[in-house]
């Protein structure tokens, strides 16, 4: 490569948005992290809300499809499954298709439990499932003030950005 041509780095954002219901029975699992509570996320798998967002976002930045698709509720052998093994299975689609993993960013919606003890462990844990530095990865829990479903405490939702890239030819500067 001529070193006078600029590298053009093919950069693009993705959404994910998830959310699950809570039942009786701990721990919660949210991002791959155990937390002490006698609650849990019900669902198919082991119900990782943030797991689920994240591997939304990954996908949906390659424009590679969404965890629905790649991972079918009507497969019986993903019950009760690890959701970061499935992020982890989205993580090296993208990185098939010739994507790395920028940075993500998650919102997690819910009046309980607290994020901020366990956001080192979780960022921590998405780091390791998505091949990044824990510093381009941030978590952080927002109330909904009492409102809605939320607020009554039947579930929690959880969002996610991820931003992808990867190297383009070099174009010729004129
Ligand atoms: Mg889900």
């Amino acid at each position: 490569m001529n070193p006078s041509q600029p590298t053009v780095h093919d950069t693009r954002a993705g959404i994910g948005y998830d959310s699950h219901r809570f039942t009786p029975g701990g721990p919660l699992i949210l991002a791959g992290t155990s937390i002490p509570v006698d609650f849990s996320l019900a669902g198919h798998s082991d119900g990782d809300a943030i797991a689920h967002a994240v591997t939304d976002a990954v996908l949906g930045a390659a424009a590679l499809g969404d965890i629905g698709e790649m991972f079918p509720d009507s497969d019986d052998s993903l019950r009760g499954a690890n959701s970061m093994e499935m992020l982890r299975a989205a993580v090296k689609r993208v990185h098939t298709a010739g994507f790395y993993v920028v940075n993500v960013d998650v919102v997690v919606i819910t009046e309980t439990p607290k994020i901020g003890p366990h956001r080192a462990a979780m960022r921590s844990s998405l780091a390791g499932a998505l091949g990044i530095d824990p510093g381009a990865v941030n978590v952080k829990g927002k109330s909904n003030e009492g409102m809605g479903w939320i607020g009554r405490g039947e579930g929690l939702a959880c969002l996610a950005t991820v931003t992808v890239a990867r190297n383009n030819q070099s174009v010729a500067m004129e």
